[in-house]
Order: structure tokens, then C-alpha cells, then sequence
């Protein structure tokens, strides 16, 4: 019997290079987008170990024709669209990049689905940021988006669309709502990275203070490869629904600070420097995840939080690896 095959739309980035993987293990053929594939060094996929066992294409999701195409040539049983712009903070300064990626991206990508009709199921990386406060009460999938950024004002008209395609066309088609996941891949731009490496390089000597913005935000912090495997779990059901996932445990982020100093054997308060220019237009203070029904439903449920995550990374960078 023909293995199945996956498309991953933004192979390149942290949930791209685990869910290839994952999916690797579980006997697909993999196919991973990058916006150019001849330039892309794929450095997330070399580290893990399986750059040769999957092929990358170029495609760029704000390309109808470039989507189209690729879709056509590959006819992928499943359709993972990970790609578009992702660090909330520069949403700020590159609102329309941003919107363009995710929302017309997520569009072009439902479109040439509808078009196509070769009955693919689609997964769509929505987020946990569509929320925005929620006033002390954990979101679950029933609680109204109030989205406080850009990048959460596209994930949000992503969400919509692909909910609308499923009600009016009947597409198979699932959005998650993740919530921060972390891992030794993720860029030193977002902020549990930058922390980890910085007090890498304290702990080395190589520096001696690290700036940071507003260190009392609340997220729910997990661990990448294990989220990679809802989104699977998401397109092996009989029908296509949209989930939380989360851990439900919701830390600081001067939590996350204390734990990988103390890690390190550091006191933070000795290297860390409060810097008001750091801090967003607007943003979440606390972001509070249910996520009983991916677990009630689809058996899913994080077995790492925070400190786990923390000092995982940790491990990590002192090999050398961030
Ligand atoms: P990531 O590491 O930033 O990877 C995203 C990929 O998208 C990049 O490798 C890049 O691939 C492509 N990309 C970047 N900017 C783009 C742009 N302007 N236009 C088109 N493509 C662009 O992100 P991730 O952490 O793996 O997250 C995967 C998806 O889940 C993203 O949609 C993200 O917004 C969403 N999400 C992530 C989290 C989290 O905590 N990690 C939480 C909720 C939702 P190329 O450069 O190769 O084209």
C-alpha cells in the first residue's frame, strides 16, 4: 500500500522541522515548503537529523498560482500549513507582511483546496494570541477572540476563514489553537530563547547583564515536539473540528526567568535590567488555556510544562546548541 503523504507549508521553522519528523516515524512521505528552497538552508531539519529524507519545494503562500501548483504536483493526502509570519512583535512593525502571510496566505491555501477538491485535509496554525485576556478565566474553544497585536488580528481572520470553508464547502479542514510551545529550535527573537542563551552567556562569562521588557506576563508554556503531534491527531479523526492546545498551567515569565537561572546556578536579579523600550504597543497579560477537550477528545495531553521546557532548553544551549 502507498504511504500517505504530508505537505508541510513552513518545514523550515520549529513546529515545521518536528512535525516532519513525526510524521517521518510514522511512515509518510514528507514534502515541506519554503519560500525559496534553493536559498533555505534548512538548518532545523539538518539538526534533527532529517534534511535528506524529506523534499522541499519553493512556494509562497501569498502566491494563489505558486499555492495552486504546488498543491497540484504533490496531492498530499494531509495539508499542514505552518508558514507565515510568527513572532507577534514584529507584527508591530510589518503589520501588512503580516496579515498578507497568514490571512490572504491561509486563504490562498483554503481556496486552491476548495478548487482542487481531491478531498485533502488541511491543518491551520491558529493561536492562542486570538484570545487576548481573558479576564482570569481560562480560554477554551467557545470563548470570544479579543486579539491585542497584529499577528493575532490575522490569526483570528485565518480562524474565520477556514471555519467558513468547512460550513460552506465541506472542506476537511481543523484549526489549532496552540499555545506557546517552545523548543531548542525556536529563534533567539522570541523571548524564552533569548533568555536561555543570554544566561548561557552569563553563565560563561561572555556577558554580564541581559535586558528585558515587561517580566510579569503570564503565558502557558509546552514543549514543541510534543504539540506537533495533536496537529496530527487533529487530521485522524472523523471530523474536522478546531482545538486548545495548551498545558493549562499558566507561569510567568519572571517564573521562567528564576528557573533557568537557577539552573544555572545564577541569581537573575544580579544580571537582568527591566527595559521599558522593549515593551509591545499592547499585549496579553496573562494568557489562560482549558484544554480538556484535546485531551477528552483526541487522547492529547502535554506531558512537559514550563520548568521541564526551561531547563530542557537549557540543557540544550550549554551543549552548544543555540
Ligand atoms: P517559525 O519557526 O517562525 O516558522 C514559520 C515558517 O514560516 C518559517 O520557517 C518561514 O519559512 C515561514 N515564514 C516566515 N515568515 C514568513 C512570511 N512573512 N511569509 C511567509 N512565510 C513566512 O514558526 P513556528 O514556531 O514553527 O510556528 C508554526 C506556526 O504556528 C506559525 O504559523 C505560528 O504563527 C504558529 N504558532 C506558533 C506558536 C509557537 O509558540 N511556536 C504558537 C501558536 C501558533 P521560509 O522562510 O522557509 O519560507
Amino acid at each position: 500500500m502507498k504511504n500517505k503523504t504530508a505537505l508541510i507549508f513552513g518545514i523550515s521553522g520549529q513546529d515545521g522541522a518536528y512535525l516532519a519528523r513525526l510524521l517521518l516515524e510514522k511512515g509518510y512521505e514528507v514534502v515541506g515548503t519554503s519560500r525559496d528552497a534553493q536559498m533555505s538552508s534548512f538548518v532545523n531539519l539538518c539538526r534533527l537529523g532529517i534534511r535528506e529524507h524529506v523534499e522541499v519545494v519553493s512556494a509562497s503562500l501569498g502566491e494563489f498560482r505558486s499555492v495552486l501548483q504546488v498543491l497540484k504536483t504533490v496531492n498530499p493526502e494531509e495539508i499542514y500549513n505552518l508558514a507565515g509570519q510568527s513572532s507577534v512583535g514584529l507584527s508591530f512593525e510589518q503589520p501588512v507582511e503580516t496579515y498578507e502571510s497568514i490571512g490572504i496566505g491561509t486563504l490562498n491555501l483554503l481556496e486552491s483546496v476548495r478548487f482542487l477538491d481531491s478531498g485533502a485535509r488541511l491543518y491551520n496554525a491558529s493561536s492562542s494570541e486570538c484570545f487576548g485576556n481573558t479576564d482570569g478565566v481560562p480560554a477554551t474553544e467557545e470563548t470570544p477572540f479579543r486579539p491585542r497585536s497584529p499577528y493575532a488580528v490575522a490569526k483570528s481572520a485565518a480562524f474565520w476563514q477556514l471555519a467558513n470553508y468547512r460550513e460552506a464547502y465541506g472542506l476537511f479542514a481543523s484549526s489549532g489553537l496552540l499555545f506557546n510551545h517552545e523548543s531548542p529550535l525556536r529563534p533567539a527573537r522570541f523571548v524564552t530563547q533569548k533568555i536561555v542563551r543570554e544566561a548561557c552567556q552569563i553563565k560563561a562569562g561572555i556577558k554580564d547583564k541581559m535586558k528585558l521588557g515587561n517580566i510579569s506576563v503570564k503565558r502557558d508554556w509546552g514543549w514543541a515536539p510534543e504539540y506537533v503531534e495533536a496537529m496530527w491527531l487533529m487530521l485522524q479523526q472523523d471530523e474536522p473540528d478546531d482545538y486548545i492546545v495548551a498545558t493549562g498551567q499558566t507561569h510567568s515569565l519572571e517564573d521562567m526567568v528564576e528557573t533557568v537561572f537557577s539552573h544555572l546556578g545564577l541569581n537573575w536579579r544580579e544580571h537582568v535590567e527591566l527595559n521599558p523600550d522593549l515593551l509591545r504597543p499592547t499585549d496579553i497579560m496573562t494568557s489562560l488555556a482549558d484544554p480538556g477537550k484535546v485531551e477528552r477528545k483526541l487522547g492529547w495531553k502535554a506531558k512537559y510544562t514550563m520548568k521541564d521546557v526551561a531547563i530542557m532548553m537549557v540543557e540544550e544551549c550549554m551543549k552548544g546548541a543555540c
